[in-house]
């Protein structure tokens, strides 16, 4: 059975000319890119996004980093696309991320980690919605 994720290409690895890569990454292992668009937004559209992390210490500098340059948005799709995809990407840190991930490759930091992965079906559900309309993945 199909499945759906979301997910960023973040701001880190777009600013450093990334985003080609990392997307090569994704089709390679099986990903259909179902919708995808460029995109800069506010601090304030950043902590809607990651609104459960809002009592942590790292909120106020992720929610700066994430609306501080473009990034790509996108909805991916394949047979247990959420696990999949954050296999593909490894550990938050890429200090502890496997060889061949993305995050091994094009992380430089536990918080500029190049990609974002939506971690379970009812989280894709939320963000697939917060970043895209239903008449973008028809
Ligand atoms: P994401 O949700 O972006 O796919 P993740 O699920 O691997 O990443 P989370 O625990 O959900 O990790 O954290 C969300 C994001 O917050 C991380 O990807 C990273 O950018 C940032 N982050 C997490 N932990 C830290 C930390 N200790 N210090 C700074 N930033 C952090
Ligand atoms: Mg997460």
């Amino acid at each position: 059975m199909s499945q759906r994720t979301f997910s960023i290409i973040k701001p880190d690895a777009f600013r450093k000319g990334h985003a080609g890569a990392i997307l090569a990454e994704i089709e390679k292992a099986g990903f259909r890119i179902v919708a995808i668009k460029k995109m800069s937004i506010s601090k304030t559209q950043a902590e809607g996004f990651y609104y459960v992390h809002k009592e942590r210490p790292f909120f106020p500098s992720l929610t700066t980093f994430m609306s501080s340059g473009p990034m790509i948005a996108m909805v991916l799709e394949k047979g247990n696309a959420i696990a999949d995809l954050r296999k593909l990407m490894g550990a938050t840190n890429p200090a502890n991320a496997e060889e061949g991930t993305i995050r091994k490759k094009f992380a430089g930091s536990i918080e500029e980690n190049a990609i974002h992965g939506s971690d379970a079906e009812d989280t894709a559900k939320f963000e697939i919605g917060y970043f895209f309309a239903g008449y973008e993945l028809a």
